[in-house]
């Protein structure tokens, strides 16, 4: 029986390297597929792109390209690049996982930043976030925000900047589900999707600002996001408007 991975990013996201073992590799026809007894890669989910970085054997120093992770079946899966030699690691081989940091670090300063953007939008005009997608330094939000407009969307670009500016604390909480539901503002971010079985809910605080379910990894201070500018704003319906940000530093 596979053990189960300690995935180390839901609880602390500035984790950027570790040494683990591999517990299980799987050489496809496609890409060479291990996992990790532990391992600090995302494996991408609620619009955050999945992780790269390489392996390293410490025993030889050779290394993998992975790039990306993913769930199968649950499980937390590195997909590597196929060695030209075709060799690969095996089980119980002690390796050393480096992610691409500066990708990731981009990507949690732009997921923070979009949860700014909710946060301010909810606050201050009570439009519910139906989707969003990111990649590093950029990514866009969809709100349910029929009287969105040009001279608006200005607005709130200067209202996120002064929220990211006001260094506010980012939390990660785990509650019990019943506790998650008590929480009135929650629901807008659809937490009551989730299926049934999740006993467990994760939700990123930007305290005094934002609160959302929510698996991603995060900047632990508004301060890091810098600032943002919005780049695009557009109709997707009478209704639905998507809002487009980059990160400005
Ligand atoms: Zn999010």
């Amino acid at each position: 029986m596979t053990p189960r991975v300690d995935e180390v990013c839901y609880r602390d996201a500035y984790v950027r390297a570790l040494e683990t073992r591999v517990a299980e590799v799987a050489a496809t026809d496609g890409s060479p597929l291990v996992v990790l007894e532990t391992t600090a890669f995302y494996p991408g989910g609620g619009g955050q792109p999945a992780d790269r970085g390489t392996i390293l054997r410490t025993a030889d120093g050779r290394s993998w390209v992975v790039r990306t992770a993913r769930r199968i079946g649950g499980e937390l899966v590195h997909e590597l690049e196929p060695p030209d030699d075709g060799e690969l690691p095996a089980a119980g081989d002690v390796v050393a996982i480096d992610l691409d940091w500066a990708r990731r670090y981009a990507l949690m300063r732009t997921h923070t930043a979009l949860h700014a953007l909710c946060g301010v939008v909810w606050r201050d005009y009570g439009a519910l976030v139906t989707g969003g997608n990111m990649e590093p330094g950029a990514g866009r939000m969809d709100f349910e925000f029929e009287r969105m407009s040009g001279e608006l969307v200005g607005e709130i670009e200067a209202k996120v900047n002064a929220e990211v500016r006001s260094s506010r604390e980012v939390l990660v909480n785990v509650l019990p589900r019943p506790e998650a539901f008590a929480i009135p503002d929650l629901i807008r971010t659809k937490v009551n999707l989730l299926p049934e079985g999740i006993a467990e809910i994760r939700t990123i605080e930007i305290v005094g600002l934002d609160l959302q379910a929510d698996g991603g990894t995060h900047v632990a201070n508004t301060r890091e996001v810098g600032g943002i500018r919005v780049t695009g704003y557009e109709s997707k319906g009478r209704i639905n408007k998507r809002i487009r940000i980059e990160l400005t530093d």
